[in-house]
């Protein structure tokens, strides 16, 4: 891999990086099949990803013909990175053995590990005799939706085919390592104005978020709707907050602390609910709502905006999900893509038929939806939500920050690059997008 590295350094070209080894192992951040059961009975805030991520060499995988091998400069934790590594709901093993029996070349994925990650900007290495349109020393980055497009379900929307499945989450060979194996139909254009860090937090969450808010598979939203967001500077929150100010909406942001407030003050947004400060408890005890903080929040928001959301982008789950049907403007929509605090939810359906509402699931984002919100981020018109890098040794610590809220927007992770600060190939543009809106949510 050193050798990978320094050609990438050096700018190689692309005959040169072609002509370069593919190593037989490399380094990679990895569950173990054995350890599943290690957190057993234990509640799941104690369950803790430093314990069950290693990071350590795997043998490298055979090459598909529709595949390529990319060398990982840079990847993110995500909020799959916590579920895998503490096996909540289940463990990933599963769909992975299902995998398997897919194909002959799924087989592969079948290990006694899983390399994690489901993020990743790099250089393409190798590619399979079936890659028509990228070639070795490609600036890269990956998305996640790992579709099989022979399956005709596939057509049409990739989201909603049989077999599609999340990469480095329902596959093996993720992108928290050095080396990473992917379908050509991931890969998209590293926007070049980007450090490899800041490329590799986006494309998982910010997808996510453009599907949520601005997809026809999603909300739709359009100029002037009220768009009220959890956890607004939080990984796929900090995207959709940037997709309501861009889109002419009035975005309503929910924070828990006032360093987050100031975050989203500086992004432009007027309309900022501390949580914590306001104290909402949706929830008297584990059995039973209180109706009257569901009219408090949407009090709050009128106040701030004067009416109800069109749009709640809601993800927290049961804890808010209730509160989030109530207070949705008649004929409003709730999109969700996920259930943070608990996936079984409960709200009162008299207001959601009665006022006409429209629920929406939603879960990352196709080929061209994912390829649109790169785009925008390669334009300069969404930036990257990186808050902090760390070293691929210090996964765990990653993922166990994002598992109790101590961050902000993405964390990111530095695989061969060497440092933060490198693969910008376009400093004109950079300097143009400017460096504060790029290190907006970096700590300093
Ligand atoms: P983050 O942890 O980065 O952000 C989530 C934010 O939600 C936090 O910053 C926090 O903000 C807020 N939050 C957490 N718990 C609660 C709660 N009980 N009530 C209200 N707000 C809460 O995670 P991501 O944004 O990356 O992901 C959020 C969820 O979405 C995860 O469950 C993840 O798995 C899922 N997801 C699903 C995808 C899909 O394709 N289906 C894609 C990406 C993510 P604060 O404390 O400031 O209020």
């Amino acid at each position: 891999m050193e050798q990978i590295r320094e050609a990438i350094l050096n700018g190689a070209d692309s005959a040169a990086i072609a002509a370069l080894p593919v190593p037989t192992h490399y380094r990679a951040a990895h569950l173990l099949a054995s350890e599943t059961a290690m957190f057993e009975g234990v509640p799941s805030e104690k369950k803790d990803p430093r314990q069950s991520i290693h990071v350590s060499d795997v043998p490298t995988p055979e090459l598909a013909p529709d595949e390529v091998y990319v060398a990982v400069m840079a990847s993110s934790i995500n909020f799959n990175t916590v579920w895998s590594s503490i096996f909540e709901p289940v463990s990933t093993f599963g769909p992975m053995k299902r995998l398997s029996r897919d194909s002959d070349w799924m087989k592969r994925h079948d290990q006694p590990y899983q390399v994690i990650g489901s993020d990743g900007s790099g250089v393409v290495l190798k590619v399979g005799s079936a890659v028509r349109l990228w070639k070795p020393g490609d600036h890269v980055t990956i998305h996640c939706n790992y579709v099989d497009d022979q399956d005709n379900t596939a057509h049409n929307d990739s989201m909603l085919a049989a077999n599609q499945r999340i990469w480095g989450y329902e596959s093996n060979f993720g992108g928290l390592a050095d080396l990473s194996v992917v379908k050509a139909n991931q890969l998209m254009p590293k926007p070049a104005h980007l450090t490899w860090e800041e490329a590799a937090v986006n494309a998982l969450c910010n997808s996510t978020s453009y599907r949520m808010l601005v997809s026809r598979n999603g909300a739709a939203m359009k100029q002037g709707d009220v768009v009220l967001i959890w956890g607004a500077t939080g990984g796929i929150g900090a995207y959709a907050t940037q997709y309501v100010l861009n889109g002419g909406g009035i975005p309503v942001c929910v924070v828990s602390n006032s360093d987050k407030a100031q975050i989203l003050r500086d992004m432009g947004v007027e309309a900022i609910i501390d949580r914590k400060a306001a104290g909402y408890k949706f929830w008297k005890d584990e059995h039973t709502h209180d109706e009257s903080e569901w009219r408090r929040l949407g009090s709050d928001v009128r106040d701030l905006v004067g009416e109800d959301p069109d749009i709640v982008f809601e993800h927290p789950g049961r804890s808010t999900f209730a509160a989030s049907m109530y207070v949705a403007k008649r004929g409003g929509t709730i999109v969700t893509c996920a259930a943070t605090s608990g996936f079984m939810m409960e709200f009162d359906n008299r207001h959601f038929w009665m006022r006409l509402k429209n629920l929406v699931g939603s879960h990352f984002a196709n080929y061209q939806e994912s390829w649109q919100a790169n785009r925008l981020i390669a334009k300069g018109m969404i930036h990257p939500v990186i808050s902090q890098t760390f070293a691929l040794e210090n996964v765990g610590e990653a993922a166990y920050q994002v598992h109790h809220n101590m961050h902000e927007g993405k964390l990111g992770v530095l695989c061969l690059s060497p440092e933060p600060g490198l693969g910008v190939t376009d400093p004109e543009f950079r300097a143009k997008v400017g460096e504060e809106n790029l290190s907006r949510f970096r700590r300093s």
